[in-house]
């Protein structure tokens, strides 16, 4: 049940097909963009070297599964917009299908079938299905408990609110960083030249946005030109409380996803929250958490808080049948949310490497990488821990 996905179509949630039978039945999509989509193995691979998602899906799906399909899921991972991000760097797992298989559907059969040859024969599958597949994942007490978990292992190494501002190598090879104080931003006034005064360390992980990196450490000894083209579009979340009677919807399902096409609608998605994990909202009611901005609106994403809370509303209105205002309502935005690996990112993977090539003792990690989820971000840092343990041997 969880595992439903809704897509809005014509101001209503329709749950996204998840078997053949689905697509065949699904109002989604017309009869024409069903037969393009079953025609998809007999398409050509690209001749562009790097290609956005939506050429790759207009190319090889169809428009209509742009629009209702690739649309609203680039949306609810990178808040992206589709015409912009590599398919490449974006999603490698669809590029990866066309380059190995020819097709999506194929390719998509051919690993399916592998992975049940090797149940049968009870051992694990190819590399890509070695990784533990789980569901939606949270925490009891929300996500947060994880770095607070190990903020408390680290104790007071760990330094809360402080900017770093100025990044210099020394003479010895270490790494001095400047820290503005805390409580103050980078226009305090003191300045933003480490001094000798400031902390060094023979290794640093750098795990900001890269547009931070790029301003502050001019000594990165690489063109770091590609780094600061790298866009992050705000988003903002904003969870709301409702009695349950008050939502005409089910809410059986992980959540909705508003394709750009529905111009009714002005939010990228709610995740039906309490539906999703336990001991989200009392049993009476239902917690939603609703998205806007992104790369689609920006501006929504830094509007003022009645304006963004009505975009919502309208919304959940208009799609769920919300017809009593929220018992709850909060907002959290996040100025620079998601890096968006845009037609290109080649350039800027190639600039990181060559930072950490030319800076050692300078590690790179987060989801600026090689993924933009908590996992990907989660192992890069990983990565760079290992770096770092055999530099320091
Ligand atoms: C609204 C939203 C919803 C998401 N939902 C999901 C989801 O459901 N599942 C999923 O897998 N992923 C999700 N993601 C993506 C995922 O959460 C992020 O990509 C990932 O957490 C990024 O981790 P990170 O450590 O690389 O970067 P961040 O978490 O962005 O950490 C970077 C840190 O650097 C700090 N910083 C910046 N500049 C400086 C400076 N000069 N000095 C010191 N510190 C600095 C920032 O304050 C920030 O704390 C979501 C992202 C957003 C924005």
């Amino acid at each position: 049940m969880a595992g439903r996905r809704y897509v809005v179509f014509s101001g209503r949630p329709v749950a996204l097909p998840s078997s053949l039978r689905d697509l065949v039945g699904t109002e989604l999509f017309s009869p024409q963009a069903k037969a393009r989509l079953l025609a998809e193995p007999f398409v050509g691979s690209a001749e562009a070297e790097d290609e956005s998602v939506a050429d790759f899906a207009r190319r090889r799906l169809g428009p209509e599964v742009l629009d209702y399909g690739i649309n609203p899921f680039t949306a609810g991972v990178f808040a992206g917009d589709p015409e912009a991000l590599s398919l490449q760097h974006a999603f490698p797992c669809l590029h990866a299908l066309e380059q190995e298989h020819g097709s999506l559907l194929g390719g998509g059969l051919r690993r399916a079938a592998g992975r049940f040859a090797q149940r049968l024969l009870g051992r694990g599958g190819d590399d890509d299905d070695a990784r533990p597949r789980s569901g939606p994942f949270s925490l009891k007490r929300g996500l947060a408990t994880l770095p607070r978990a190990l903020a408390d292992r680290l104790g007071d190494r760990v330094r809360y609110e402080a900017e770093v501002q100025a990044l210099r190598r020394t003479g010895e090879g270490r790494w001095r960083v400047h820290l503005a104080s805390p409580g103050h931003g980078a226009d305090d006034g003191s300045g933003a030249s480490p001094s000798l005064d400031d902390p060094t360390f023979e290794a640093l992980v750098w795990s900001a946005s890269l547009p931070a990196l790029s301003a502050l450490a001019p000594e990165l000894d690489a063109d770091t030109s590609a780094l600061e083209d790298v866009s992050y579009p705000p988003v903002s979340t904003v969870a709301t409380g409702f009695p349950r009677d008050s939502i005409d919807h089910a809410l059986d399902g992980f959540g909705m996803l508003v394709p750009e096409v529905e111009t009714g609608c002005r939010t990228l998605g709610t995740l039906f929250s309490s539906s999703v994990f336990p001991h989200r909202a009392p049993d009476d009611r239902v917690l939603l958490t609703t998205y806007v901005g992104g790369a689609r609106d920006p501006a929504l994403a830094e509007a003022d808080d009645e304006t963004v809370y009505e975009a919502v509303y309208h919304d959940l209105r208009r799609a769920l049948g919300a017809h009593a205002p929220p018992v709850f309502r909060q907002r959290v935005t996040w100025p620079r949310a998601i890096p968006q690996y845009h037609v290109g990112y080649g350039r800027v993977k190639d600039a990181l490497d060559r930072i950490e090539a030319n800076c050692p003792g300078l590690y790179l990690a987060g989801n600026y990488r090689a993924g933009v989820s908590v996992g990907d971000a989660a192992a890069s840092g990983n990565a760079a821990a290992q770096r770092v343990a055999e530099r320091l041997g």
